[in-house]
């Protein structure tokens, strides 16, 4: 063997969010040479980024958190049913803290390039330091909501106020007392930061291109009491996330939906909208997904829940949306949203009748009129699945690039592995079940998952894995024939790769980004692919267990 064979670590984890935090864990308990190379300057991946004001979990933060060890289970209190980014990075911190991770972490390193050396079956890594480091195993846990896209608009550079995507918020409090503050993009995230800065700015101005439907997230205070009794049911309420298709708590309601009364099914729903967190989209009907009357009838409803809460008629009329019913997309959850329309300080631009011409030294035009600002904040959210890897030039086996490979939509085998890209792992990476679920559910699925693949390597002494061609296409076909049922393939969402500030992610063509069959037939249909020893995945290698060698793959740095 020559020395180019020798790689620096056996295993490179790129990204220290909860999926790479999770990952090192498991790496370094099994004394692996292994590191974690981060793009920011700090751990916590979308926690540390998006520090905007109202950011919080929509997931109860009881079924977010690690369930891997008891002990961290029994120290943490989470403060809010649905905490906020604070504590939720302060958490993250925590972890890796206890269990000592951060000394296999390096912050400021983006990876710019990874290339397949076919020869000596290596990954070599660019990063952005200058640094080349070669691994035999990458694990991109660099995730899926981690690229912000910015509008496009003309002029953005000759703003001479301070303007920032939501998720540069920037780390020193932003004065906004007073000020004129604008908010373009009315999704999750800007529902969110709406909400929360209405009555904090002088005047706010909302640039609303396409309503979004949302409903009340009902947080409160977990007590003492409450967080013991949590803790002592956390078996049962992480056993009942692993049986629900969303990974929550929240079961959907069996009953169907024409088998009741118009009377019930508005019972039904009084009861969910004044429920916590995603009650309302999960522990619904199951036809609100896939029948267009059902969802058409339950829209309407909060329709006039919207109309119930804002004064104005016209304006209550333009929050609600025309060209997709109540959760076909992942549901921004909101506090007190609507009501904010109700206050002086703030008015809603409908960007679609009056559209953003471009950015001004003062503020922003419209096809109607100039608005002065002094803050515009950008809530236009992101290049979600694949932008994260298209961001990095990785070229695999015979110099592919991934990003050609999935130039139309990423195909992959159960979401964590891609045919001529050997010995590179995705534990959520498109198509596997984290994105249309409950995340952290999804990511210790996935991250056990890739680590008893390569535990199965290593005892073979294999070294080099890659998925099939057949297992691919059958995987891809399996996901692409489950957006068939579901009402959300005509969404203009994340979930189909829409994205208008993307050139080539507009509306009409669908990228099959998630897995739609829910936690449970996900987790059954990977255990099926390890306890038949992989199948769809071809090992090659010296076919000797390592351990006998003594080499230096298990010696942590
Ligand atoms: C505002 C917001 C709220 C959310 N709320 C919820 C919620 O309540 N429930 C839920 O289930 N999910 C939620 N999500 C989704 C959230 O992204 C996941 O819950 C989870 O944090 C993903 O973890 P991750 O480790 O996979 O990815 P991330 O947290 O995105 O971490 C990926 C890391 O990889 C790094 N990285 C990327 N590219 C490179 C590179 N080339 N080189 C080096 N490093 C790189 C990034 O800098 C980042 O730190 C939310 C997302 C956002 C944006």
């Amino acid at each position: 063997m020559s020395d180019r064979t020798k790689s620096d670590y056996e295993v490179i984890v790129i990204g220290a969010g909860v999926a790479g935090i999770y990952q090192i864990k498991l790496l370094a308990d099994l004394g692996v040479n292994a590191t974690v190379l981060e793009a920011a300057g700090d751990l916590g991946g979308t926690w540390y980024a998006n520090r905007y004001p109202g950011a919080r979990f929509d997931s109860e933060s009881y079924t977010y958190g690690f369930s891997f060890s008891k002990e961290l289970l029994d120290e943490w209190h989470w403060s809010e049913r649905f905490s906020g980014q604070p504590e939720n990075l302060r958490y993250l911190n925590y972890v890796a803290d206890k269990f000592d991770l951060r000394k296999y972490m390096q912050f400021n390193c983006k990876v710019e390039a990874a290339h397949f050396d076919e020869a000596n079956e290596l990954w070599r890594l660019k990063i952005s330091d200058g640094r080349e480091l070669t691994c035999r195993f990458v694990i991109m846990a660099i995730g899926l909501l981690s690229i912000p896209t910015p509008p496009q608009y003309k002029g953005i550079e000759s703003f001479k106020g301070r303007a920032f995507h939501t998720f540069n918020w920037p780390h020193e409090p932003v004065e906004m007392a007073g000020k004129k503050v604008a908010v373009v993009g009315t999704g999750a995230t800007g529902i969110q930061v709406i909400a929360e800065i209405a009555d904090k700015v002088g005047e706010l101005t909302v640039f609303q291109r396409r309503p979004n439907w949302s409903a009340p997230l009902n947080n409160g205070p977990i007590s003492e009491a409450e967080m013991a009794d949590l803790r002592a049911r956390y078996g049962e309420i992480f056993a009942k996330c692993a049986r629900t298709p969303g990974g929550f708590e929240h079961e959907p309601d069996r009953r169907g939906f024409y088998e009741v009364s118009r009377e019930e099914r508005v019972a039904l729903w009084d009861r969910l909208y004044d429920s916590p967190g995603f009650a309302i989209w999960l522990r619904n009907f199951r036809e609100i997904f896939t029948d267009e009357k059902a969802n058409a009838e339950f829209s309407e409803y909060v329709a006039d829940r919207i109309r119930r809460r804002v004064k104005d008629p016209v304006i209550a009329e333009k929050l609600i949306p025309r060209d997709h019913g109540f959760g076909v997309q992942r549901v921004p959850m909101e506090t007190h949203y609507f009501e904010v329309y109700n206050r002086d300080n703030v008015r809603l631009v409908d960007i679609s009748e009056t559209p953003i011409e471009r950015l001004t030294e003062t503020g922003i035009r419209t096809t109607d009129r100039d608005y002065d600002l002094d803050i515009i904040v950008f809530a236009t959210g992101f290049d979600a699945i694949t932008g994260p890897f298209d961001r990095i030039d990785i070229e695999g086996a015979a110099g592919v690039k991934l990003r050609d490979k999935w130039f139309d939509g990423p195909s992959t085998f159960l979401g964590m592995l891609v045919e001529g890209f050997p010995n590179l792992l995705m534990p959520s990476g498109p198509q596997s079940g984290s994105a249309s679920t409950n995340y952290p559910r999804g990511i210790e699925t996935g991250v056990n998952w890739c680590t008893n693949l390569l535990k199965y390597i290593w005892e073979r002494g294999y070294t080099r894995a890659e998925a099939t061609l057949a297992a691919q296409q059958r995987w891809t076909e399996h996901v692409t024939k489950m957006y068939s049922s579901m009402l959300m393939r005509k969404a203009k969402s994340w979930f189909t790769g829409y994205n208008s500030n993307l050139p080539g992610h507009e509306h009409g063509k669908i990228r099959y980004f998630v897995y739609n069959g829910g936690a449970p037939k996900y987790v059954s249909n990977i255990n099926q692919v390890a306890e038949k020893g992989y199948e769809g995945i071809v090992f090659s290698g010296s076919a000797m267990p390592i351990r006998r060698h003594g080499t230096e793959r298990f010696k942590a740095r």
